[in-house]
């Protein structure tokens, strides 16, 4: 049977459901970029998130050693199990099941999970993934201080791997057609570049500083204080060890946010 999603929905019979955010790929030249991207070896575990009919699985499955797929539409899980007998699928949440081992990620995933989903690949062991994002979505992965991409998940992406913008994909490229342009998005697992004394503490202060990424870092940790201190005073007892503390969240670096959580949990003892 011809492979193109649109003939395959009517074939199966099925609408694309909003609620799953399914956009699926119909032009087999960006599938095809998409798995190249992921540089696969033979030996790779590969984890799909939201194969939907399965465009880019197929070519999945002719370059790695193993596919294990997860997708929460029962309708396209019946699909893919008869189509690609040789692969293990998941029907479910991708934010909720487990995840297996794996080397290798590749996921168009529904826009709406993209920020839950990459944080939980993050925390999670891999070597490589390649991702589709909305356009605006991918820059703030890679957004630099002291510009307006600048935000907790260009923190958090890059004290966890290396990344870059591959591509940029358009509109076109998908059915339904969504109504911003997408970028194809590596990802590639490293050591963080700086130390971090307790991760945890890291990730409090992260979360407090870049609610208000245009205070000072002073001003954004008295709003959180109950994050870091017993009391308000605690806090204010704390402050004064604090680098940067006057300076604007969203001109820190990382690494310099790392120094201000570390001072934080020092004083904590
Ligand atoms: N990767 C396919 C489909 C993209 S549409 C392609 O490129 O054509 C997004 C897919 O993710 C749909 O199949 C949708 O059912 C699935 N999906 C949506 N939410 C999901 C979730 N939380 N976990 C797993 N899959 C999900």
């Amino acid at each position: 049977m011809d492979d193109d999603p649109r003939r395959v929905l009517a074939h199966l019979g099925v609408r694309p459901r909003k609620s799953l955010g399914q956009h699926f790929l119909v032009d087999p030249r960006v599938a095809t970029r998409h798995v190249d991207h992921a540089h696969l070896r033979p030996s790779d575990v590969v984890l799909e998130i939201g194969p939907g009919l399965g465009v880019l699985t197929r070519q999945l499955v002719e370059r790695a050693k193993r596919v294990v797929a997860i997708e929460a539409d029962r309708r396209f899980a019946a699909y893919l199990r008869q189509t690609f007998p040789e692969i293990d699928v998941i029907e479910g949440d991708a934010l909720r099941v487990e995840w297996p081992a794996f080397d290798v990620l590749a996921s168009n995933p529904p826009y709406r999970i993209s920020s839950p989903l990459t944080f939980r690949l993050l925390d999670h062991p891999f070597d490589r993934a390649v991702l589709m994002y909305q356009w605006e979505f991918a820059r703030r992965m890679v957004g630099k201080p002291g510009t307006e991409d600048y935000s907790r998940l260009s923190v958090g992406v890059y004290r966890h791997a290396a990344c870059e913008i591959l591509e940029r994909v358009p509109r076109n490229a998908f059915h339904p057609q969504p109504r911003v342009d997408s970028a194809l998005v590596r990802l590639e697992s490293r050591p963080s570049p700086f130390p971090v004394a307790d991760p945890e503490a890291y990730d409090a202060v992260v979360g407090a500083l870049f609610e208000h990424r245009r205070k000072t870092v002073e001003n954004g940790l008295r709003l959180k204080w109950s994050a870091f201190a017993a009391s308000k005073a605690a806090l204010d007892a704390i402050l004064p060890t604090v680098p940067f503390r006057t300076r604007r969240v969203e001109e820190l670096s990382p690494e310099e946010i790392a120094r201000i959580a570390d001072a934080i949990h020092l004083a904590k003892g």
